[in-house]
């Protein structure tokens, strides 16, 4: 009855377990969520206030498609600021949220059998949303010891004549690595050799705790042209339900990436536009504080899981996100059979423990699982010590 595309669909994992413990809270079980990233804090009130003001003064009809001059404008602004990118408004696109965004650039950019390469571990929604469009995601694996950088021999050695693109993650979902300046200008030498589109994924840019965050695009000019740059106000203004995710590129793929968008949801919520206006332009001390926050919580998290037996953790240096080898526990026994796999591991965290987090195998690694430290101390301190008391309980 369905499209053949559904065959091979995986729906969102990471929003999968938010769901599953969701719904077992419903049930009055006692779970505690590691899974979602996503900020607790709530959105600033000079956020809010600015999205009022757009209700007060009407600003509920359609805008243009690509989104309000004054939003275009502040994202130019704000990448002028933060990265030292100079690009004019017509090369700047607001979608639904950066998942929008990149859906968009893959639509606008890939023919059936295209190959975008995936450096993994990912974020679950690159290869999904590349299968969707008959494009063919290729994984490119990175190493744990490396902490987890793009290998750009590696990269090179997996570019075919199909390849179009790359996704480039940092900080990056799930590992929570921030690529280092080398990196970046290997990955961008690669590129530029083998003429691939750079897809460069900078939603978690604010938070950044050690080293620097740096946009490819900024590597110059003959970069540039091949990059877009995809960023969000979910993270660093804790605006995830807004939904306003941008994009700056050259200006033939952002109309390109307009013409789509003008088709399937045309311009994002007016008044979302309007507050995402004040939160990029607005004064940005808010961003400071919630992530010493995040930092304080990362170091909380680390520390508690190397306390595990059997769980060794890597200190992420970006994201919310830590990403924590499980593999010493496979063969332990839960209830009589071994933990195998990553999502064994959650699943026995979920039954034996009552926290959840999402197994790594989503994320293309079956070693680790992903710990999502988007979640006030107390509550990441009583999880710490469940997964302890959890993991101590196994039987060898
Ligand atoms: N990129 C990465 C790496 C993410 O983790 C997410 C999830 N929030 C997104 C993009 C999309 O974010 P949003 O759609 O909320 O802007
Ligand atoms: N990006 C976040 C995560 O990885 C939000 C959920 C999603 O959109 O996948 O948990």
């Amino acid at each position: 009855m369905l499209a053949d595309r559904l065959k091979t669909l995986a729906p969102s994992a990471t929003l999968a377990v938010q769901a599953k413990a969701r719904a077992m809270r419903a049930q009055g079980i006692d779970v505690i969520s590691f899974s979602v990233g996503e900020p607790d804090f709530d959105t600033p009130e000079r956020v809010k206030d600015a999205a009022r003001r757009a209700l007060t003064e009407g600003m509920t009809k359609y805008t243009e498609v690509p989104g309000i001059p004054e939003l275009r404008a502040a994202v130019c602004q704000k990448l002028r600021r933060d990265n030292g990118l100079d690009y004019d408004p017509a090369e700047v696109l607001i979608s639904c949220g950066a998942k929008h965004t990149l859906y968009n650039i893959f639509v606008a950019l890939l023919n059936p059998a295209d190959e975008v390469l995936v450096p993994s571990p990912y974020w679950v929604s690159y290869p999904e949303q590349v299968k969707l469009l008959g494009g063919v995601p290729v994984a490119v694996a990175t190493d744990e010891e490396s902490g987890f950088q793009v290998d750009p021999a590696r990269l090179r050695a997996a570019v075919t004549p199909r390849a179009k693109a790359v996704v480039l993650n940092t900080p990056n979902n799930p590992t929570g690595a921030v690529f280092a300046a080398e990196t970046l200008e290997a990955v961008a030498r690669v590129a530029v050799e083998r003429n691939l589109w750079i897809i460069s994924d900078e939603c978690y840019e604010a938070l950044t705790y050690e080293g620097r965050h740096i946009s490819i695009a900024s590597l110059g000019p003959e970069v540039k042209a091949r990059t877009i740059v995809v960023n969000t106000c979910s993270k660093a203004y804790a605006m995830t339900g807004w939904r306003i995710g941008y994009a700056a590129g050259p200006p033939a793929l952002i109309t390109a990436m307009s013409d789509v968008q003008s088709q399937v949801t045309a311009n994002p919520t007016s008044i979302a536009q309007w507050a995402a206006v004040e939160a990029l332009a607005g004064p940005q001390d808010e961003v400071a504080k919630m992530v010493g926050e995040f930092d304080r919580r990362r170091r909380i998290v680390v520390e508690g899981l190397n306390r595990i037996p059997g769980i060794r953790c890597a200190v992420p240096t970006g994201a919310f996100y830590a990403f924590p080898n499980v593999s010493a526990l496979f063969g332990r026994r839960w209830q009589g059979r071994p933990l195998e796999s990553s999502s064994d591991v959650a699943a026995f965290l979920l039954e034996a423990a009552r926290v959840a987090v999402v197994p790594g195998v989503e994320f293309g690694s079956d070693r680790h699982i992903r710990i999502s430290y988007a979640t006030e101390l107390p509550t990441i301190k009583e999880g710490l010590s469940r997964l302890e008391a959890a993991v101590r309980s196994l039987a060898s």
